[in-house]
């Protein structure tokens, strides 16, 4: 079984979430069970910087009415033989990493690159792939063309990582495309259309659809009625496009080559389950060191300042928080607004809370190693690698209780659950984590319990295969 898959990040090249974490772990996880994965994504001037690709060859797509030249790029992932590649395309940019309208097109180029890049990478590598393996509505355009524009019988999985982002824009993207009438005619219902819906359009067309977690799959389908994504779902589910409409859900692992406090070149003091108490205790003497904060019981927040991610409902306890004698640190970049509003708390509250709105990897894994706790108050949770990643270096989890936060952590055992947007009910699992804390025999058999919980993929990977198989049948 050969699976190209698709996105628009992967780790270590180019990584701004779990997505990237996902398309590094997951096909390695897959190729030791025997499915001979390859990723595709966008060539980014941050990898060029960073490593050694390899020019393969080139071929030519349309789009924009006119011939355009895309160039193929590879580099195995380090320390595996999984040949990851990246397309790029000097007139029209695969760039991601900036906001902007011209989003659609620049993804529905790649979409449209990658489509014509299956037949490329089949005659010049002698590789076709059985099935394509989008991810998110960047790649959510693939189905459609594969099946409409080049009447490809290669089956699709779209996987869902976060239903909020859609790729909503003008349908005037599928002109640059050069389909026709008849080739779009489910998007075209409805005349006139005035946007068009990515996500949704890979929802109707891909043979399969999962998302990250089986709560987040139960999620989207009692709550879809209040989002614009909802028609194209309950089309699916009615069989409007004679496809599965069963959305399954598969839980994301992480990678312990890499998430491992016993590995870890970049946190202060390496340990494991053997010496934790140790090793913690001198990663968070290091942290607070480098924060200028003194010793207490530490809380961080890892993250993108997203709406979802419940920073509102972390600024409020934290404004509330002032005797408890703690230290509150938060990474994060995104939002401005947000950004703003967390800065300002840290100025406020200077001597116990850092605010640091930056992207930093380092940080990131000294944050996981030198904490006692984490927030995660997210509002919705498709699956989340923080709770997992935080758990392995020994730092419970105090997290809403949805999507595949309620599938990772149990309440009392690994980590803490409270209802979900509620302040209140966050103070006051802080306060009984603190609690706990004091409590040391109980909150070492909490810590080690998390340490030990396993979230490697190996049985996703599993998950996937067999989906993989049914689909190929
Ligand atoms: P999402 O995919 O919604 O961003 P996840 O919990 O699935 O959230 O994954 C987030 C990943 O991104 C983790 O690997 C986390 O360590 C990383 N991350 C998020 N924000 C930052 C940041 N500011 N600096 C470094 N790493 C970050």
């Amino acid at each position: 079984m050969k699976v190209l898959i698709v996105g628009y990040e992967a780790a270590p090249f180019y990584k701004r979430g779990g997505l990237g974490d996902v398309m590094e772990s997951l096909p390695k996880a897959l190729n030791s069970i025997g499915i001979e994965a390859r990723v595709v994504i966008p060539y980014y001037h941050d990898i060029e910087k960073k490593y050694e690709l390899k020019k393969e060859g080139e071929f030519s797509i349309r789009f924009r009415f006119e011939e355009e030249l895309v160039r193929v790029y590879s580099s195995p992932l380090p320390q595996t033989k999984i040949p990851f590649y990246f397309l790029d395309n000097s007139r029209y940019r695969f760039i991601s990493n900036k906001r902007g309208k011209d989003k659609i097109n620049q993804f529905a180029s790649f979409d449209l690159a990658v489509a014509n890049f299956i037949p490329w990478v089949s005659e010049h590598h002698r590789w076709m792939p059985s099935i394509i393996h989008c991810n998110d509505w960047h790649t959510a355009l693939i189905p459609l063309i594969l099946e409409r524009k080049m009447k490809s019988s290669i089956p699709t999985l779209l996987t869902i990582h976060n239903l909020l982002y859609q790729g909503v824009g003008s349908p005037r993207v599928l002109d640059m495309l050069d389909m026709k009438d008849e080739e779009t005619v489910e998007i075209k219902r409805g005349k006139p259309a005035t946007k068009i819906n990515i996500l949704g359009e890979g929802i109707i067309h891909a043979a399969r659809v999962s998302t990250v977690s089986v709560s987040y799959a139960k999620e989207i389908a009692n709550d879809y009625d209040r989002s614009p994504i909802g028609p194209f779902l309950k089309r699916r589910e009615d069989g409007y496009c004679k496809k599965d409409g069963k959305i399954i859900g598969i839980l994301n692992g992480i990678d312990y080559d890499i998430w491992d406090p016993a590995k870890d070149d970049l946190i202060f003091h390496k340990y494991d389950l053997d010496n934790w108490e140790v090793g913690k205790r001198d990663n968070k003497d290091d942290l607070l060191k480098s924060l200028g904060l003194e010793t207490r019981p530490t809380f961080c927040f890892v993250g993108r300042l997203a709406s979802q991610k419940g920073l509102d409902i972390l600024i409020k306890v934290i404004n509330r928080s002032e005797s408890l004698n703690i230290n509150m640190i938060i990474l994060g970049s995104g939002n401005s607004i947000i950004q703003e509003n967390v800065l300002k708390l840290a100025r406020k509250h200077s001597s116990w809370v850092r605010a640091e709105p930056v992207y930093s990897e380092e940080l990131a894994h000294r944050l996981y190693a030198g904490s006692d706790f984490i927030i995660i108050p997210s509002r919705y949770e498709p699956c989340g690698l923080i709770q997992m990643i935080a758990m392995k270096y020994g730092t419970l989890p105090i997290a809403s209780d949805t999507g595949g936060l309620r599938d990772s952590i149990l309440n009392g055992k690994n980590g803490f659950l409270f209802k979900k947007g509620k302040s209140m009910r966050l103070k006051k699992m802080i306060e009984h984590a603190l609690n706990r804390m004091k409590d040391k025999e109980k909150f070492k058999k909490m810590v080690e319990y998390a340490m030990k919980t396993d979230f490697s993929w190996d049985k996703s990977a599993i998950l996937y295969k067999k989906l993989y198989e049914e689909m190929v049948k």
